[in-house]
């Protein structure tokens, strides 16, 4: 196979040192991927083995180019990829030589956007085929491809961004020389050509940027006490260890507990008798825990302090014979288990237009609460639309909305004023994240919700230089440095802090599983 030259007019209009260079080891390989990248990059067939890899390899060397890519089909390596599967190279070897692909999660999320069935691992590279994917099985237990040329051709990339797609064509179980290895062929074909607009993508999103952490960021007390005490209980007990809906509102979390025996079950009904529960950081009403009692369960609270306080302030103001507005959103854990303190003082306020529905037996005894994690400055629109109906309505006694909420929108709110873009870690259900990022576009900023890097879409990266970077109070800290890591396989990340406070409150653990 000899090497085929760009085609004249790709890559059209691009600077030489922003340029794609896409290298397809055959040419039905480049045929293939070559519509999807159109005139965003140059695509080269760069001749199938090592040899011409290496070649190859030595002539982009000589080049300028702002990014690099290889695609093409490869062998899979575990019995769970099907032809036509897609394998984005975390990193690809040699077996001597490594080239780190950090940039892998960004790549592969927009893939499975696109509706492809795409994982992420390393690859191999071997020197032929026959025995091949034997020896790389066996040299390298976590690969999830096998080739004769990604690695070195790679290599060439030299620092800048780098990526590796495989399409697979064939599999343990279908191997190269079955009669199915031709369907496979075709089907992974038809997934690089799926991919060639997600490599347009990936270039464009390539290149310098400064990222604006948000200090603080991540973890609060209530959700470290909470994630200890499950471990502590864990560790004492040994699995299964109940858990009465997610300990926090993290899928991080939640898969890492999984994974070391919590079993999260929605309500006590799952959990066997004479078992031991923990009970969430977002609290729970009084008729669970008198199920748990009646039932005979060993239960463990993991509310947090400051959810207990907003409890006891229902409570409080209940009995003094108060109707007790509960200002939050309905459905969230935390605001069932406030409401059932006194169901039938109390009535949830979700927006000021609810208030007009208020219907007091006494006008003069009104008194309002607050979800811990709400947006402060919304959350005061309706207290003060709550005041103006009813002068005399009684306030929380000290914030309900809690430190770790109120410090984490400021600090979003900061880096959002130097920001193009601004990003959150947390998931889809944790309220005090989707109110950073209420937050930050209330500032006049692009903002999204992401559980990790893969959420990144890359078109959002297109022409931004500077990105906040925050973390909701349930985001576990390695999110934030894996989010940093793959933006820095775009190009090379400048990371700057912008502390607006410190934090150093911690809860004390439950008597339960304090040491002795
Ligand atoms: S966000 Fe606030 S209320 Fe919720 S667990 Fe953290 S400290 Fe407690």
């Amino acid at each position: 196979m000899t090497a085929e030259r760009a085609d004249p007019g790709t890559a059209a209009g691009v600077a030489p040192g922003r340029r794609l260079v896409v290298c397809a080891p055959l040419l039905p390989e480049a045929r293939a991927v070559r519509p999807g990248v159109g005139d965003g990059g140059e695509v080269r067939v760069t001749g199938y083995g090592p040899d011409r890899a290496r070649r190859q390899a030595g002539r982009l060397r000589e080049e300028t180019f702002g990014a690099l890519a290889v695609a093409g089909t490869g062998g899979g390596l575990t019995d769970d990829l099907a032809p036509g599967d897609l394998v984005v190279a975390t990193e690809v070897s040699d077996g001597t030589t490594v080239t780190a692909c950090p940039s892998a999660p960004l790549l592969a999320g927009e893939l499975r956007r696109a509706g492809l069935a795409t994982r992420t691992g390393p690859v191999v590279s071997v020197g032929r085929l026959a025995g091949g994917r034997e020896r790389a099985r066996a040299a390298h237990p976590g690969a999830l491809a096998v080739d004769l040329e990604s690695a070195w051709l790679a290599e060439a990339a030299g620092g800048r961004p780098v990526a590796v797609v495989r399409a697979i064509s064939d599999t343990p179980q279908r191997p190269l020389l079955s009669p199915a290895a031709l369907a496979g062929g075709l089907r992974a074909l038809r997934s690089l050509r799926a991919a060639g607009p997600a490599l347009r993508r990936w270039a464009a999103a390539a290149g310098q940027r400064r990222v604006l952490l948000a200090g603080p960021r991540s973890f609060c007390a209530g959700v470290d006490r909470a994630i200890e005490i499950v471990e502590k209980v864990l560790e004492r007990q040994g699995p299964p260890v109940y858990v009465r809906k997610q300990i926090v509102h993290n899928t991080h979390v939640v898969a890492d507990l999984e994974r070391r025996g919590a079993v999260f079950v929605d309500e006590l009904t799952q959990v066997p008798d004479g078992a031991t529960v923990v009970f969430s950081a977002h609290g729970v009403s009084p008729a669970v825990r008198e199920e748990a009692g009646r039932r005979g369960l060993v239960a463990i609270d993991a509310t947090c302090p400051l959810v207990s306080k907003v409890h006891a302030e229902a409570r409080r103001f209940a009995a003094d014979g108060y109707l007790v507005a509960l200002i939050g959103h309905a459905g969230h854990e935390e605001v069932e288990g406030t409401l059932g303190e006194a169901p039938e003082a109390m009535a949830l306020v979700e927006t000021a237009a609810d208030i007009a529905g208020l219907r007091p037996p006494d006008p003069g005894k009104v008194a309002y609460l607050m979800q811990t994690t709400l947006a402060v400055d919304e959350a005061e629109e309706v207290a003060s639309a709550l005041r103006e109906r009813f002068p005399a309505a009684r306030a929380p006694g000290s914030d309900d909305i809690c430190y770790a909420t109120t410090n984490r929108q400021q600090a979003v709110r900061a880096v959002a004023a130097e920001s193009d873009l601004v990003l959150v870690a947390g998931s889809a259900n944790s309220s005090n994240s989707v109110r950073l990022v209420e937050t930050a576009q209330r500032a006049g900023v692009p903002a999204h919700l992401i559980d990790g890097p893969a959420d990144i879409q890359l078109g959002w990266l297109a022409g931004v230089s500077t990105i906040g970077l925050s973390a909701g109070a349930s985001a576990p800290p390695a999110v934030v440095g894996e989010i940093i890591a793959a933006l820095a396989g775009l190009g090379p990340v400048e990371v700057n802090e912008r502390v607006t406070t410190t934090e150093s409150i911690r809860f004390s653990l439950p008597k339960e599983v304090r040491s002795p």
